[in-house]
C-alpha cells in the first residue's frame, strides 16, 4: 500500500511541514515514529486496511492550520477513502487559486457543509439539489462537499470570512446519532467528526458503500489511535476489524464483477 501515490491531505501536511520553524509536536510530546501512510505508530500501522472504494461525489476539506498535522485529523481518513478528494489550506487573508477553480469547475456542484443555525435561510438546502446517484444521466452535476476542518470556533471565523463561499448553497446535516468519535472529546463533544460528517453526506448523495466504508474505517482507526496512546495492542479480530474486512470484501466481489 505505501506504493500509494500521497493524498491530498498527506500533500498538504507534507507542505505545512515545510513552511514549520519548528518540529510538530503531537498532543503528549510523544516523539514516537509514525508511519507515513497512517501516521499510526508501526505497531498499530492501518495500511495493510486502508479501504477502496468508488464513489460518485467528492470532498474538499478547508483545513485550518495546524489540522493536517494532527495525528488524530479525520479529514485524512476521508482522503484515504474517497477517490476525489481536495484539501486546501485555510488562512483569512490567500486563497489558493485551484481552490476558486476547483468550485468553478462545472462538473461539480459544491455545498457548504454548515449547520443550518447560522446560516440566512435563503442559502440553506437539506437535500442536494441535483439527482443522487440513482440517475445515470452523465450530464447531472456531481456533488462536492465542502468540509471546514477544524475546531468550533475556527470553523465559525472560516465560514464567516471566505467571501468566496458566500455563493454556495449551504448543506445543513441532521445527524441522528450520537458522535462515536472519542479523540478529541474535549473539544468537539457536541459534534462529530469531519469523517463522520463526510460519511452522511456520502450517505445523502447515494454513495452507500462508501459512506459505509468511511464509518467502518473511523471506528478501526479510533480504536487503532486510542490503544497506541494507551500502549495496549490493538484488537485485529474484534468486531469493528470483521466488519471493516467485511465491506472490503464485498467491495472486491463487486469490482470483480
Ligand atoms: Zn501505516
Amino acid at each position: 500500500m505505501s506504493a500509494v501515490a500521497p493524498h491530498a491531505v498527506s500533500r498538504l501536511r507534507t507542505a505545512r511541514l515545510a513552511r514549520s520553524a519548528k518540529p510538530f509536536l503531537a498532543r503528549g510530546g510523544s516523539r514516537i515514529e509514525r508511519c507515513a501512510g497512517c501516521r499510526l505508530p508501526a505497531s498499530h500501522c492501518l495500511c495493510a486496511l486502508r479501504p477502496a472504494v468508488a464513489a460518485r461525489a467528492g470532498v474538499c476539506l478547508l483545513m485550518a492550520d495546524i489540522e493536517p498535522l494532527k495525528p488524530s485529523n479525520t479529514g485524512w481518513l476521508i482522503a484515504d477513502v474517497v477517490t476525489d478528494t481536495f484539501a486546501f489550506g485555510w488562512t483569512r487573508t490567500e486563497i489558493d487559486p485551484a481552490l476558486l477553480a476547483l468550485l468553478a469547475d462545472p462538473q461539480w456542484q459544491p455545498y457548504v457543509v454548515f449547520p443550518g443555525e447560522y446560516v440566512a435561510p435563503g442559502r440553506l438546502v437539506t437535500q442536494l439539489l441535483a439527482a443522487p446517484a440513482t440517475t445515470s444521466d452523465a450530464s447531472t452535476k456531481r456533488p462536492l462537499f465542502l468540509l471546514l476542518d477544524a475546531t468550533w470556533p475556527e470553523a465559525r471565523k472560516m465560514f464567516r470570512k471566505s467571501p468566496y463561499l458566500d455563493n454556495l448553497p449551504v448543506l445543513s446535516l441532521q445527524p441522528q446519532q450520537l458522535s462515536r468519535y472519542r479523540l478529541r472529546r474535549s473539544r468537539c463533544e457536541a459534534h462529530v467528526c469531519t469523517s463522520e460528517v463526510a460519511a452522511l453526506c456520502l450517505e445523502l448523495a447515494g454513495d452507500h458503500a462508501a459512506a459505509q466504508m468511511l464509518e467502518a474505517y473511523l471506528d478501526v482507526f479510533t480504536h487503532h489511535y486510542v490503544q497506541a496512546r494507551n500502549q495496549q495492542p490493538a484488537a485485529w479480530e474484534d468486531a469493528a476489524h470483521l466488519h471493516l474486512r467485511r465491506l472490503c470484501a464485498a467491495q472486491q466481489d463487486r469490482q470483480d464483477v
